[in-house]
């Protein structure tokens, strides 16, 4: 249990804001430790005393380390977080703080995202994130691509292929316009039936629950349209994967002190930048356990190339300018781009983890090494110390294990229970026999 969890928000009387909005329903909603958003739907009628002690939950029934003889867990709606479902404006929308017994509990993935803020709020640190969540439309059955005409080999930023889910985009884009969210573009990404939509930066807490809300959005206006949209990692072997590439500045007041005009590798980052880099490459295997939590993530980083010619994420432990073969990206003064998170990542625990890496690094004034130049994808063989990404599941989950720097600074409260979820996930997938098994095997 912890308590040094900040909340700063608007006192918004939701009752209130209710009447005034036309809201008859609230979704008090939080995200377990697999991701997954659970929520209870509440009459407007009773929200003023759940505003206040929180709905009810029994958190055995969700992914958390928890039995069924502990006590509630409470989700404590955060107003500040307050959107009316663009889709169905009669539904509020709350993200939510988990409690038990009237502490906030670590195995949370916001509270854990709000202790490491609070941790950099401590150095004088503000955090800004932006994140890029790369989906699929499939048929409603997910077995195939929703548009059967999407087939050519290089299908990215495809016009008409865009233009034929325009129906779809725009319903999104124009919720996101309406929220404030300042969207500025959407586009077909590499594979066919893969799409991207981005919105500007923002406080790393935002950014994390607007991530959340994005996923549920898209889902829903796609289940509208007769689509199916998934996240997931890599739904389709020849095909580029699904990532969330996450963007990283940090700031004291309206300086970015990642920024550095005068850097002398010619990046734009400053000493504090590099420390940053530094923390992500050092803890990265670790990171994995976080960035790429199931075991199909893995099949799309260190993955073979696909049919448009490159997989377009990562495959070692590197880091580069404007070069998008490397796990980190520094596509312009002061900030840089995680690429190895997967739309599989906990939209709370990717930016907890990320921040504790990053921490750290500041903290241990961590060097990154110099930055690589190369194609990656084709010179990677050249750079014989360059550290690989783990091969699977197990080898990241024991890498956050053994790691002392991330488990410090997430806390073993969060910590355990994450890798006792992901430890019964991996038995699950050893216990199942593949095809490949059989054809391999039977005339052993
Ligand atoms: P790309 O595809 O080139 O990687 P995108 O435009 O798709 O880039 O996404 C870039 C993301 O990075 C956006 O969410 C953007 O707002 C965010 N971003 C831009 N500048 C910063 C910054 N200084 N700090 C954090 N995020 C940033
Ligand atoms: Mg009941
Ligand atoms: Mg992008
Ligand atoms: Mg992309
Ligand atoms: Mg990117």
């Amino acid at each position: 249990m912890v308590q040094d969890v900040t909340k700063e928000c608007p006192p918004v009387d939701l009752a209130a804001e209710a009447e005034r909005r036309g809201i008859s329903y609230f979704l008090i909603s939080y995200t377990d430790l697999s991701g997954a958003q659970r929520a209870k739907l509440v009459p407007a009628s009773a929200i003023r005393g759940m505003q206040e002690k929180g709905a009810g939950f029994a958190g055995f029934a969700a992914a958390f380390q928890l039995s069924p003889a502990d006590p509630d867990l409470v989700a404590v709606p955060d107003p500040a977080t307050l959107i009316q479902l663009p889709w169905k404006p009669e539904v509020g929308w709350l993200a939510s703080d988990l409690k038990m017994h009237g502490q906030f509990i670590e195995q949370g993935p916001r509270n854990t995202l709000r202790r490491m803020i609070a941790r950099a709020g401590k150095m004088g640190l503000t955090v800004k994130t932006g994140v890029e969540c790369e989906f699929f439309l499939l048929t409603p059955d997910g077995q195939a691509i929703g548009d059967p005409h999407d087939n050519a080999p290089k299908s990215c930023y495809d016009a008409s292929a865009l233009m034929r889910r325009y129906d779809v985009i725009t319903e999104i884009c124009d919720a996101m316009l309406h929220l404030g969210w300042e969207p500025y573009q959407n586009d077909h990404e590499d594979a066919n039936g893969q799409f991207e939509m981005n919105w500007i930066f923002d406080e790393a807490l935002v950014t994390a629950d607007r991530h959340v809300f994005f996923k549920f959005m898209a889902r829903s206006i796609a289940e509208k349209h007769g689509l199916r949209a998934t996240f997931m990692p890599k739904p389709f072997m020849n095909l580029t994967g699904s990532g969330c590439h996450a963007h990283i500045s940090l700031w004291k007041g309206d300086t970015n002190v990642c920024q550095a005009d005068d850097d002398p590798l010619g990046l734009g980052l400053s000493a504090e930048g590099y420390h940053f880099v530094g923390g992500l490459i050092e803890n990265a295997d670790a990171l994995c356990a976080f960035l790429n939590p199931v075991v199909n993530s893995y099949k799309r980083i260190n993955a073979p190339r696909t049919v448009s010619g490159a997989t377009w994420s990562p495959n070692s432990v590197t880091y580069a300018g404007d070069n998008r073969t490397h796990m980190i990206r520094v596509p312009g003064k002061g900030r840089f781009e995680m690429r190895l998170p997967d739309g599989a990542a906990n939209p709370y625990l990717l930016q907890a983890s990320l921040l504790a890496a990053g921490l750290d690094g500041l903290e241990r004034r961590l060097d990154p090494g110099k930055p690589l130049d190369i194609n990656m994808y084709t010179e990677g063989h050249t750079i014989r110390d360059a550290k690989k990404l783990p091969l699977n599941l197990l080898d990241a989950v024991r890498a956050l294990d053994t790691c002392g720097a991330i488990r410090g600074l997430l806390g073993d409260g969060l910590v355990d229970p994450y890798i006792h979820l992901k430890m019964a996930e991996w038995n699950a997938y050893c216990s199942h026999l593949s095809e490949w098994e059989r054809q391999v095997t039977l005339d052993c």
